[in-house]
C-alpha cells in the first residue's frame, strides 16, 4: 500500500463515515477523514440528537399542565427559548468533542476541509492539495431539499432551526414527512401556531394509515392547522420580517417563520464523481452493490448519499460493513428487512415490518389486531388522548409481519418489540408472554 497516501480516504465525518473509519483504523488502515462542516454530521449536529432534545423540552409543556392533577403546584411556568437552545447547542459541542476525540484516539487523522474526487484513487482538498488512497469512502449525507417558488428564498431548513434567535409566534412548515411533524409537535407544544403544508393530502406516506391518522387527528386536536394538496405560490416579505403566505386556493396568510421540510437528497453535487467514473442514479444517489462498492471499483459509499434507507443506525451498520469488507477480508452485507423507525412528534409514533396496506397487498391473508386505548396517565391527567397500537400478523403461519403504535413511548417499546418481529415470532408466542401490569406495552400480548 506504500503506493498511496492512505489506505482509506472517508469524505464525510457523520455517522456511516466515522464509523468506517475508526473500524477501518481499528484494523490497521492508514485512514484520513475529509469533514467541511463539524464532525459529526447530520444527526449528531443538526438532526437527530438536538432534535431529540428540543422534543423533550417541548414536553414539558404538556407535563407542567398535567402536574396539577397529581398534586403539583408549579406556579405560572416560563418557556426560555434561548436557554432550551443553548443547553441544546452545547450538549451538540459536547458530543461533536467525543465524535472527535473517537476518531483521533484511532489514528485516524482529521482534516476539515472540503474535498472532492479526483480520479479513482485521488481526493483534492479545498486548499488545493491532492493525495491518494487505495480505497476512498463516499459519506457525505443528503442534504435539505428546498423547494423553488417565488419568495422560497426567505424559508429556513432543519440547518438552521436549531439556531434561531427567538421562539417565531407563526410557523408554517412546508412537508408532512419526519421532520414536519416533530418540528410541528415541538413548535406547537412550545406555543406556536403551526400550520403544515403539503403538495399531497397525506401525512409520513409509509407508515401505517391508521397511526398515520391518530397522528393528524391529535395534532390537530392540539391546534396544528393542516393544509394538504396546496402547493406554494410565493412567500412575501413584509417590513416587520413577518411573511405573507401564499397557497395555491387559499387566501393569503402571515407567518413569522417558514421551514422546508420537503425531503433530503444526496448531497453529490459538485463532488467530481461523475468524472471519476461513478454511477450516480436520477436523484444523485451514488449506485452501489451490497457491499457498498460503485461503479469504480475503488470507491465505495454509505449513508444517506447512496439513498436506501435514511436513517442514522443504517448509515452506521453500512459503515461498520464496509470496514469489515475491506479491511478485515470478511465480505459483510446490511440486512435491511425489519428496520424499526420512529417519529418523534407529539405523541411519537414508531413501526416495524409491513403496514396493513403492504401486508395485504403481499400476503395471502393476514389477521390485524388493534389495542386502542387511553394511557391511564392522560387519564387522571384528564388528557383526552388515545394510543393505538397494531399487529399485523400472517395467517398462514401466524408470524407477525409488522407492529405499529402511536402513543407516550412508542420508540422506547417499539425498539424491544422489533426484536421479536425480527426474530419472526408468532402471535402465539407474544400470547405466551406475560403482561408486565400496568404498562402501556402489555397491550402488546394482550391483543384479541
Ligand atoms: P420526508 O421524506 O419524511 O418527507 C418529505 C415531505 O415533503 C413529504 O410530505 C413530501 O410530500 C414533501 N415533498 C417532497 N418533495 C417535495 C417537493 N418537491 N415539493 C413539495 N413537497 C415535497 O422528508 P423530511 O425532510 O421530513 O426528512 C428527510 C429524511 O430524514 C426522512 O426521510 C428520514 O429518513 C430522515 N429523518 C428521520 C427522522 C427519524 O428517524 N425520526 C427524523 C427526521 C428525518 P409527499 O408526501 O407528497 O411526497
Amino acid at each position: 500500500m506504500a503506493d498511496y497516501d492512505y489506505d482509506l480516504f472517508v469524505i464525510g465525518a457523520g455517522s456511516g463515515g466515522v464509523r468506517a473509519a475508526r473500524v477501518s483504523a481499528s484494523y490497521g488502515a492508514k485512514v484520513a477523514i475529509a469533514e467541511e462542516f463539524r464532525v459529526g454530521g447530520t444527526c449528531v449536529i443538526r438532526g437527530c440528537v438536538p432534535k431529540k432534545l428540543l422534543v423533550y423540552g417541548a414536553h414539558f409543556a404538556e407535563d407542567l399542565e398535567d402536574a396539577q392533577r397529581f398534586g403539583w403546584d408549579v406556579g405560572t411556568p416560563k418557556f426560555d427559548w434561548a436557554v432550551l437552545r443553548d443547553h441544546v447547542l452545547a450538549d451538540v459541542d459536547r458530543l461533536n468533542a467525543a465524535y472527535t476525540d473517537t476518531l483521533q484516539s484511532h489514528d485516524v487523522e482529521i482534516i476539515h476541509e472540503r474535498a472532492t474526487v479526483a480520479g479513482p484513487h485521488a481526493v483534492t482538498l479545498k486548499s488545493g492539495k491532492t493525495v491518494t488512497a487505495k480505497y476512498i469512502l463516499i459519506a457525505v449525507g443528503a442534504w435539505p431539499f428546498m423547494p423553488d417558488f417565488p419568495g422560497s428564498q426567505h424559508g429556513i431548513s432543519s440547518n438552521e432551526v436549531f439556531h434561531l434567535d427567538a421562539l417565531p409566534r407563526r410557523v408554517v412548515i412546508a412537508g408532512a414527512g419526519y421532520i414536519a411533524n416533530e418540528f410541528a409537535g415541538i413548535f406547537n407544544a412550545l406555543g406556536s401556531h403551526v400550520t403544515i403544508v403539503n403538495r399531497s393530502d397525506q401525512i409520513l406516506r409509509g407508515y401505517d394509515e391508521s397511526v398515520r391518522d391518530r397522528l393528524l387527528q391529535i395534532s390537530m386536536s392540539k391546534g396544528i392547522d393542516f393544509r394538504f394538496n396546496s402547493p406554494f405560490e410565493k412567500i412575501v416579505k413584509h417590513q416587520d420580517g413577518s411573511f405573507a403566505i401564499k397557497l395555491a386556493g387559499h387566501d393569503s396568510f402571515d407567518a413569522d417563520l417558514v421551514l422546508f421540510a420537503t425531503g433530503r437528497r444526496p448531497h453529490t453535487e459538485g463532488l467530481g464523481l461523475e468524472q471519476a467514473g461513478v454511477e450516480l442514479d436520477d436523484k444523485g444517489a451514488i449506485v452501489v452493490d451490497g457491499f457498498s462498492q460503485s461503479s469504480v471499483k475503488s470507491i465505495y459509499a454509505v449513508g444517506d448519499v447512496t439513498d436506501r434507507v435514511q436513517l442514522t443506525p443504517v448509515a452506521i451498520r453500512e459503515g461498520q460493513a464496509f470496514a469489515q469488507t475491506v479491511f478485515d477480508d470478511t465480505p459483510t452485507t446490511v440486512d435491511y428487512d425489519c428496520i424499526p423507525s420512529a417519529v418523534f412528534s407529539h405523541p411519537p409514533l414508531a413501526g416495524v415490518g409491513l403496514t396493513e396496506g403492504e401486508a395485504r397487498n403481499t400476503l395471502g391473508s393476514i389477521r390485524v389486531y388493534s389495542s386502542d386505548f387511553r394511557p391511564m396517565k392522560n387519564v387522571l391527567a384528564n388528557r383526552n388522548e388515545r394510543s393505538l397500537y397494531k399487529m399485523i400478523v400472517d395467517a398462514s403461519n401466524d408470524k407477525v409481519v409488522g407492529l405499529h403504535m402511536i402513543g407516550p413511548d412508542a420508540p422506547e417499546i417499539l425498539q424491544a418489540a422489533a426484536v421479536a418481529v425480527k426474530a419472526g415470532l408468532t402471535k402465539a408466542d407474544f400470547d405466551a408472554t406475560m403482561a408486565l401490569h400496568p404498562s402501556m406495552a402489555e397491550e402488546l400480548v394482550l391483543l384479541r
